[in-house]
């Protein structure tokens, strides 16, 4: 796609839709590899997970008390004589007959003979204690059923089960549940390496004191956060001059990574630098997308590796990676939920979106009395990112709606980890 001649003609853009579209479809999810599941959370599994294990592994109690049969509590109050204690981590030393009760605690394993557990508040063992008593014998004070308070081995999955299906994405649970199965590694998608790059002959790294003219690289670490909330692991290559060699030289710094992300040097006034390189190494396309804040963006292979050009300006570069460079990252990842949750809230002030763009506006969503309400928040360029600091969502307004007023339900993209309490 080239580059309309009217910058400004919403008709010579292409939408959010499509742009995205166009980027999904040159990627696919990275190759599996066995990663220990401390660092798996969020990652997908590239084959089905088999259990070979029973969990629990034994036949266990699932409270403290006492191990019985219940046939002798048919009669309840009933008098038990109390042979032996089993803690949990150890095994019962003896078989259990009738009459006789077995102190137990929470996940020892049921001695032989028994079929029930009695919990400590169902006898008089508190009595008892409370007085000096002996615990050499106690009474139960109700009838209980056969398998009452046991865990049988394998209740909660068993062996042979199918616990995680291809595809599925490792939560706190699913990795407690590898961790029972006794695996310490889990297979799946490959985490991707993405580089980051800032450009600008007036962008600065953090360190140094500011020159006139100059300002201080604040991209490449907004990039480099939302890469990890994505799933990706960053990679920072510093800020490279508008030029060709300086470009160049930074993208060859690192070694091939599955994505390179840069900021600046594709608006107008001087795109010639990415474009030109990308021209020359590679094969981009350059966008003019119907969205704001953006608009810019850069799309292409150099040396065989995606590249995603964002604008310069960090409210722009921000909104633009949340659109194009987290779905991305997230294909790779294997994930097939690729966009953020929606929902719909009330707006609390007008908002107007001239220009026939897709306005994502930065909000704070809160829940009101009547449901969740959506607040414009941040400053009107697209330059000022301080004033996303406490959005916890974007507000989209479509290309075609020119007034949103106050009290309208708008479409609310929630931000990655953000609760609705
Ligand atoms: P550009 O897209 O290169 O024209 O940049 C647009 C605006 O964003 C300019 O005001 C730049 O100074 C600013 N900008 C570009 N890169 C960065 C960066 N890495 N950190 C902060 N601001 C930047
Ligand atoms: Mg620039």
């Amino acid at each position: 796609m080239g580059i309309g001649r009217d910058w400004d003609n919403p008709e010579q853009m292409i939408s959010v839709d499509d742009a995205l579209e166009r980027i999904l479809a040159r990627f696919s999810p990275l190759p599996a590899v066995e990663t220990p599941i401390v660092e798996a959370l969020a990652m997908v599994v590239t084959r089905d997970i088999i259990s070979t294990v029973d969990v629990p592994p034994f036949r266990n109690s699932a409270m403290d008390g006492y191990a019985v049969q219940s046939a002798d509590t048919a009669e309840a109050p009933v008098m038990l004589r109390v042979v032996a204690t089993v803690a949990a981590g150890s095994m019962p030393d003896c078989r259990l007959r009738a009459g006789e009760a077995i102190r137990i605690m929470t996940g020892a394993p049921i001695p032989e003979g028994a079929d029930a557990v009695v919990r400590f508040e169902e006898t008089d063992e508190r009595a008892r204690s409370m007085s000096g008593a002996q615990l050499t014998r106690i009474s139960v004070s109700r009838a209980i059923t056969k398998g009452e308070n046991v865990r049988e081995a394998g209740e909660d999955i068993h062996a042979n089960q199918a616990v995680l299906s291809t595809g599925a994405r490792l939560g706190p649970a699913e990795i407690g549940v590898l961790a029972s199965l006794n695996m310490a590694t889990a297979p799946v998608h490959r985490r991707p390496r993405v580089a980051i790059l800032s450009t600008g002959d007036e962008v600065v790294d953090v360190g140094p004191e500011l020159l006139p003219g100059q300002i201080r690289n604040s991209n490449s670490y907004t990039m480099s956060a939302l890469v990890r909330q994505a799933g990706g692991d960053p990679i920072l290559l510093g800020v490279a001059r508008d030029s060709s060699s300086s470009l160049t030289a930074k993208l060859r710094s690192v070694e091939r990574p599955d994505l390179f992300i840069t900021t600046g040097g594709v608006s107008v006034g001087d795109y010639d630098v990415v474009k030109d390189l990308l021209r020359a190494e590679g094969s981009v396309d350059m966008w003019q997308v119907r969205m704001k804040p953006g608009k810019p963006l850069a799309f292409g292979k150099i040396g065989g590796v995606p590249l995603l050009g964002l604008p310069g300006n960090p409210l722009a570069a921000l909104v633009s990676f949340i659109q194009f460079g987290r779905p991305a990252i997230r294909k790779m990842l294997g994930l097939t939920e690729l966009l953020l949750p929606v929902i719909d809230a009330v707006l609390t002030e007008q908002v107007t979106n001239a220009g026939g763009r897709r306005h994502f506006v930065r909000a704070i969503v809160e829940r009101a009395s009547h449901g969740l309400e959506a607040q414009p928040t941040g400053g009107r360029g697209s330059g000022l990112l301080a004033g996303a600091m406490h959005a916890n969502g974007f507000i989209v307004i479509p290309e075609g709606r020119v007034v949103v007023d106050a009290g309208d339900t708008v479409c609310v993209q929630l931000l990655d980890d953000v609760l609705v309490t």
